[in-house]
């Protein structure tokens, strides 16, 4: 692979280099927020930051911010599977790009499973033609033997250490032994799901949240955790979905990656919450969220992803022991978090790190960063634009999300590779999406002092 595109963000580019396109308007420069120029060449690159950049065309945005495309590493479009799963690549890509976020990671629990290399070129080929932003897809190793091949198709894998959607047995012993043996010797990030099911209680008849959070208690986080920090040291790991403090704190002294979701970062298992809020690993109480919430928030969570489960309305309102575990998010995750900044509870350094930045490198993408080089994937946000979330103005085909109501900001544009794909918080765009795999050894992704709000 080539060696990491790691351009410096340079306050003053060429600007003397003529640009096709210039998007004139605010951004993070040295701190703080100050006019800000791009220019775009004819390959949808950034070709120039900085101010006064000529160019053939000119959009100004006024005292809007450009800020750079989220990625969102963990996602579950449904595709393939049955057509009662409801979403498909088509319209969660659709919701992604309206949410901020112009590069997914797609998960392999679909049925069938991305499990061998036909099924990737399958998947591959539904990509082509419908996606409206760009997809990176994982596999799923069901045998050590199969990580060589699958490897030199795939962008990434996912392991299970515990049972989910679509995932019935999982490894253990000297089977995962094995299989974390093999993965540590591909240069690709590996994507952990952590619980070890050992450790569920039995007895417990979950009837909401708060059972939920009993019945899959973060003691089996954290020894699924324990186990994969003994891992390899050449495995490229990355735990999904941590959702307390004192395991966030394990994985950074081990200086590996890991992300939080938002529904962990700012929801808890209240008593009375029922299956909308049922997910995996469950929501913990309020105290666990807020202890969270304050690691991320001084920016020591290296990224946050959004899990995006799209199970259909109508399954989730289901008794709470029928219902599937998962929440919808990828349409929501950048927007939230923007509204957070726009109350002053979140320094915009952090979240442009874990939720561009970081993502990016993990996945092995010159995005994320408003550089010269950088692919020019670029949001327009206007911070005053705070709304309220409502269902029914949701992309996503699954018609319901858990933050109703929350405060939001949708970016007012969204430019992939120098063209606008959202133009007024509505989807403009063409299905240009492409597959990507990494293009550079995913970088170490942790985070550093600077980061610190
Ligand atoms: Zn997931």
């Amino acid at each position: 692979m080539a060696p990491p595109v790691r351009p410096r963000f340079r306050a003053e580019g060429r600007a003397a280099l003529e640009a096709e396109l210039v998007l004139a308007g605010r951004g993070w420069v040295g701190r703080r927020l100050q006019p800000l120029e791009l220019g775009f060449d004819g390959d949808g690159r950034i070709c120039a930051v900085g101010r006064n950049v000529r160019g053939a065309r000119r959009h100004d945005v006024g005292d809007r911010v450009l800020l750079p495309a989220a990625t969102d590493v963990h996602v579950h479009l449904r595709e393939p599977g049955p057509p009662e799963a409801g979403e498909t690549i088509a319209t969660g890509t659709v919701a992604a790009a309206v949410g901020g976020v112009g590069l997914v990671g797609e998960m392999p629990n679909t049925v069938p499973p991305t499990d061998s290399v036909d099924r990737l070129e399958e998947k591959e080929a539904r990509v082509r033609g419908r996606a409206g932003v760009d997809v990176l897809l994982y596999a799923f190793p069901a045998e050590p033997r199969s990580v060589p091949s699958l490897a030199r198709r795939a962008g990434g894998f996912k392991l299970y250490l515990s049972p989910t959607t679509g995932i019935e047995t999982v490894p253990s012993g000297p089977k995962l032994a094995a299989l974390l043996d093999a993965l540590g010797q591909v240069d690709l990030p590996v994507v952990a799901h952590a619980e070890d099911p050992g450790l569920f209680p039995t007895g417990i008849a979950p009837t909401d949240a708060t059972g939920w959070d009993q019945l899959r208690p973060a003691e089996a986080e954290a020894a699924a955790v324990a186990r994969l920090l003994r891992a390899p040291e050449r495995l490229r790991l990355h735990v999904a979905h941590v959702t307390v403090a004192a395991v966030a704190r394990a994985i950074r002294e081990r200086r590996l990656s890991f992300e939080a979701t938002a529904h962990h970062l700012l929801l808890a298992a209240s008593p009375g919450r029922d299956a909308r809020f049922k997910v995996n690993p469950p929501l913990r109480s309020e105290a666990e969220r807020a202890g969270l919430w304050e690691e991320f928030r001084r920016g020591r969570v290296p990224i946050v992803a959004s899990d995006h489960a799209p199970h259909p309305r109508a399954a989730k309102e289901l008794r709470f022991d029928l219902a599937p575990s998962g929440v919808p998010g990828v349409e929501t995750t950048l927007p939230l978090l923007l509204a957070k900044v726009a109350a002053g509870e979140l320094a915009l350094p952090v979240l442009l790190q874990s939720a561009c930045d970081r993502p990016a490198r993990l996945l092995g993408q010159p995005l994320g960063r408003l550089s010269v080089g950088h692919r020019a994937n670029v949001l327009v946000v206007d911070f005053r634009a705070v709304v309220r979330l409502r269902s029914d103005r949701l992309r996503s085909s699954c018609g319901w999300t858990p933050f109703e109501g929350s405060e939001v900001v949708f970016p007012v544009e969204h430019w992939k590779d120098g063209e606008r794909i959202v133009e007024g918080g509505e989807y403009v765009g063409r299905p240009t999406g492409r597959v990507v795999r990494p293009e550079f050894a995913p970088g170490v992704v942790r985070p550093t002092p600077e980061d610190g709000a």
